[in-house]
């Protein structure tokens, strides 16, 4: 089918996404910062029982020295899922300068890093699908999250404008925008709180990280041959 990278792999939304690739044919590099030991699991588990070429990469995407060594190693992909990130949760006056630059070079350098190298390959290919997995926050901004929002927003605005950029040499470039996902990056909200945001999801329940997956394979596929720039929401209709 194709080579894909996907960051940040060792997390809940990152192994699902590789999950759905794999059952798709992919040869899969999964990319992980500090979990090495669940990536290494993970890529284990998707060679037995899908039989598909996948390796586990381990680098910090905020290091585009190490993100250009991380390409050079693996070679060209026909995907890239741009899909590591932090969040955090603090009033605004509270977040300090480490606070913000951690997140902005997360969220938001990172992608521009890894897109750079990725597409070394595919304008020499004139073929290639860039995801973006963005959140819902950017869309509408979070309250005690502004630093979040913002690196979020930012990759808005980064899929729009490269879409329209490398469209000429056929290369897709689009973002999930998710809304509130069940991983391990809501750990910090408690049951009542979870609760209530079940309440406020129109499908009433929180998403899945194979809600995400789903959305992913469909935006890498020919199915979706026609469609670039656009933020596509999966909220359960949280915004709308
Ligand atoms: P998660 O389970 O916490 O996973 C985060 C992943 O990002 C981990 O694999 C982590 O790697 C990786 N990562 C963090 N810093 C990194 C770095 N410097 N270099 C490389 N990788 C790094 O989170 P998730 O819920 O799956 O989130 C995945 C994406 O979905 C994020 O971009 C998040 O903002 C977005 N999202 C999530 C939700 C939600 O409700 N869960 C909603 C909207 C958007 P290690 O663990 O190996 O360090």
């Amino acid at each position: 089918m194709g080579n894909i990278l996907i960051t940040g792999a060792s997390g809940g939304i990152g192994a699902a996404i590789a999950e759905a690739f794999a059952k798709k044919g992919y040869n899969i590099v999964l990319n992980y910062n500090k979990n090495e030991q669940r990536a290494q699991n993970l890529a284990k588990k998707l060679n037995q029982n899908y039989g598909v070429n996948c390796l586990s990469y381990g680098c910090d995407i905020t290091d585009s020295e190490a993100v250009k060594k991380m390409f050079e190693e693996i070679g060209d992909v026909d995907v890239l899922v741009n899909n590591a990130g932090i969040s955090q949760q603090k009033l605004f006056t509270d977040i300090s300068d480490e606070d913000w630059r951690k997140m902005i070079s997360v969220n938001t350098d990172g992608v521009f890093y890894c897109s750079r190298e990725a597409l070394k390959g595919m304008i020499r290919k004139k073929s290639g699908s860039i995801i973006n997995i963005g959140s819902m926050w950017g869309e509408v901004g979070a309250s005690c999250e502004v630093h979040y929002s913002a690196s979020k927003a930012a990759v808005i605005g980064l899929t729009k404008a490269l879409a329209k950029e490398v469209a000429p040499s056929n290369i897709r470039v689009n973002c999930i925008s998710p809304g509130v996902i069940d991983t391990e990056m809501m750990n910090s909200f408690s049951k009542e709180d979870k609760a209530q945001l079940v309440e406020e999801t129109p499908l009433m329940r929180l998403g899945t990280p194979e809600d995400i997956a789903n959305a992913a394979v469909f935006l890498a596929s020919e199915k979706s041959a026609f469609i670039t720039g656009q933020i596509l929401g999966v909220n359960g209709g949280f915004i709308i």
